[in-house]
Parts: structure tokens; C-alpha cells; sequence
């Protein structure tokens, strides 16, 4: 598949400070790398360095750029959690974009603690909303029109689909885990700052992401490792729950084209035609693996069912026809090529760790 990706610089014009948050995890760890392979904006990333962070891949982009590279990107360890800090570092930054990313985003921990969700999720972007608010108002003119807040957040927060339907910017909100909930609430305060304040703002909802650098709790690296390692692949119930599977590389593809030319106001969902069961992703995964890493038997005799997650969301499936028609994005990888790549990656990369 392919599709007219404008590059980064092509996308971002004037804008030449960016600040991310949560650019050490592994959405955006990837929208930083983009950034700093096809741009020469600066860089700024805020993140709390939590358990899921990791900034190794980033150090290789800049070791790959050399020393101007180094200069175009900055750490700034913060947690949104406190409003002083990170007013203070907004200022810092001086950003003409915010993409923000930082979240706690694992359902299972969500379940097991939701304050930290509610903390991080919702106060830390109110936080973040108010910090912006204060310096998107004292820009000068200029730098005022130009500038974007940029939510990021997840299709979870329509709630779950029965055998049919798709998820669209018109369903309504539905969350139904402490993730989901948290992440609706963020939602919901991005769309009030914008009608009360005026704030430019623009969301994104996309379905499951997966691909290199995705910390090893989520279903496809755990799947991934497990299988490397000859351990038991734990698989939830009966394996029939529905994700509709985007790889990062895409996502990125829509997060700057919705970041840089969505429209204020607007959300846009994000979905790669990539609808299949837990029981087919892991199944795929096997095959490949018997493909990369032959083991005399096949890999999915290691598949092990474990008692489903509590109130687990049965299908999720998103309808991508607004961020298409009106942006022209599509994805550039079929889950079956997303698959190999991340299985290769993951084999490649744990081999030689
Ligand atoms: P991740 O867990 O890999 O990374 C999140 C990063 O945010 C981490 O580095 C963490 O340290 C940072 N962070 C969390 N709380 C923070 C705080 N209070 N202050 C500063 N930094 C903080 O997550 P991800 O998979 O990269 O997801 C990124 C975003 O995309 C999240 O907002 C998530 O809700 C959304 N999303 C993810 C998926 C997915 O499949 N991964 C799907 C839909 C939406």
C-alpha cells in the first residue's frame, strides 16, 4: 500500500519549537523520531521517565544525526501531575505545537490501581491545558495563529462494539474501563477548553497500536517474547475479543497530518483496516516465528488460555473515513506486513540485547 505522505517538515512549516509529552513511551518515542529524521524542529520532550519509558531508541536517531541532531532534542523530566512544574516547563519549552501523549495506557493496571490513571490522565492534562492556555495567550500575534494542542487518545473511549459497526467521531461516549474513563475525561476537558477559551485544539481517537519499541506488557510483544522464550502465551478467555490492529508508523502518519492540518475543534478517528481476534494475531505471530525461528514444533502449541480481564471489551472497530477523506491519510502497512516487521524487529532486537 502506499500513499502521498508529506514529510515532517513539509507538514510543520513555521512551527519550529514542538513540544511532546510522553516521548519517551512508545507512540511517542516514534513521533519524536519522525520529527527529528524529517524536520528540523526543535524537540521538546516532557515526560515523567515512568516504567514504560524508554529513550534508547531516540539516542540512536540522534547518534545517526550527529551533532545537530543532539541540539533539536531536549529532556525535560516532568510530571503532569504537578502544575507548577509543569507550567514552568511549558514556559521553557515555548512551543508553536503541543502533540500530548503522556498517559498511563494499560487497561490491566488501570484495573489494578485507577488512581494513578485519574492523576496522570485527567489532572495532568488539566495541568497541561491550563500551562498551554497561559502561554498560547501571551504569544504574539503571529506565533498565536499558528499554534496547535494536539490530544491524543483512544478509540476505548466509545466503549465496545457487538458483531458489527464501526466506531466514527459521531458515537458516543461510552468508556467503560478506568483507562477508558480517564482518557474520556481528558477528552472531554480538550473540547472545553477549546469552546470556553478558544484554545486550537485537535484530537485524535486510534484503535490498538503495535510495532518496534512497545513496552513488553502489551498482548503483542508479550506474545512475541513468550513464544522466543518457549513459555506459555497467556491468551484472555476465549481469545474472540476483536482489536482493530494499527501499526505505529501509520499512526504517525495521522497524528502530524491531524496535527499540523486537522481543523480546530475537530477529532479524527484513526483505524488500520486491521480488524482481527486476539486468537488470529497470536496464531499469525506463531507462524511467523516458526518461519524466523524454527523449534522442531510449531509455536502455538504453546498458546494457554487465562481467565479474562474483568469487564474486557468485546470488539473495537473504527471507521477512518473522515481523517482519509479530509486529510488523505491512509495507512501504508497491511497488518500482515506490520506483523512480520514487528516480529522481525522484536527477534533482531532481543537476539542481540
Ligand atoms: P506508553 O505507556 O508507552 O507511554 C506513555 C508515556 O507517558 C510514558 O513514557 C510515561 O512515562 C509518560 N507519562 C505518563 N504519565 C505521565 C505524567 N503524569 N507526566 C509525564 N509523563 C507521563 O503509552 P503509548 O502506548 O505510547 O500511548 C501514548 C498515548 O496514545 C496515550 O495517551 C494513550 O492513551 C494513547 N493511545 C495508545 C494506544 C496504544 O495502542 N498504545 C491506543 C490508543 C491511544
Amino acid at each position: 500500500m502506499t500513499n502521498p505522505m508529506p514529510t515532517a517538515s513539509a507538514l510543520l512549516g513555521d512551527c519550529r519549537r514542538i513540544l511532546v509529552t510522553g516521548g519517551a513511551g512508545f507512540i511517542g518515542g516514534a513521533v519524536v523520531r519522525r520529527l527529528l529524521r524529517e524536520s528540523e524542529a526543535l524537540v521538546i520532550n516532557l515526560d515523567k521517565m515512568g516504567y514504560a519509558s524508554d529513550l534508547t531508541s531516540i539516542e540512536e536517531v540522534l547518534t545517526e544525526l550527529g551533532s545537530s541532531g543532539e541540539k533539536r532534542h531536549q529532556l525535560l523530566r516532568v510530571d503532569l501531575t504537578h502544575a507548577k512544574a509543569t507550567a514552568e516547563a511549558v514556559q521553557a519549552a515555548d512551543p508553536d505545537l503541543v502533540m500530548h501523549l503522556a498517559a498511563e495506557s494499560h487497561v490491566d493496571r488501570s484495573i489494578d490501581g485507577p488512581g494513578a490513571f485519574i492523576a496522570s490522565n485527567v489532572t495532568g492534562t488539566f495541568n497541561l491545558l491550563q500551562a498551554v492556555r497561559a502561554h498560547w495567550q501571551a504569544l504574539p500575534a503571529e506565533r498565536q495563529a499558528r499554534f496547535r494542542f494536539h490530544h491524543i487518545s483512544t478509540d476505548e473511549v466509545f466503549g465496545s462494539l457487538g458483531p458489527t459497526g464501526r466506531f466514527s467521531e459521531t458515537t458516543p461516549y461510552a468508556p467503560r474501563s478506568p483507562y477508558s474513563a480517564s482518557k474520556a475525561a481528558s477528552d472531554h476537558l480538550v473540547n472545553a477548553w477549546h469552546h470556553t477559551y478558544g484554545l486550537p485544539v485537535v484530537l485524535t481517537n486510534c484503535s490498538n497500536n503495535y510495532g518496534p519499541w512497545q513496552f513488553p506488557e502489551k498482548l503483542i510483544p508479550v506474545v512475541i517474547l513468550k513464544a522466543v522464550a518457549g513459555e506459555p502465551i497467556p491468551l484472555y478467555g476465549d481469545g474472540l475479543n476483536v482489536r482493530d490492529w494499527l501499526y505505529v508508523e501509520d499512526h504517525v502518519d495521522a497524528l502530524l497530518l491531524a496535527a499540523c492540518r486537522g481543523e480546530h475543534g475537530r477529532s479524527y478517528c484513526v483505524g488500520g483496516h486491521g480488524e482481527r481476534t486476539n486468537r488470529q494475531v497470536v496464531e499469525a505471530i506463531c507462524k511467523l516465528l516458526d518461519t524466523l525461528l524454527p523449534a522442531g514444533a510449531p509455536h502455538s502449541r504453546l498458546i494457554s488460555s487465562v481467565r479474562d480481564r474483568l469487564g474486557h471489551d468485546r470488539r473495537y472497530a473504527i471507521d477512518p473515513t473522515r481523517i482519509s477523506a479530509e486529510l488523505g491519510w491512509q495507512p501504508r502497512h497491511s497488518i500482515e506486513e506490520g506483523l512480520a516487521a514487528t516480529v522481525t524487529w522484536y527477534v533482531e532486537h532481543y537476539a542481540s540485547a
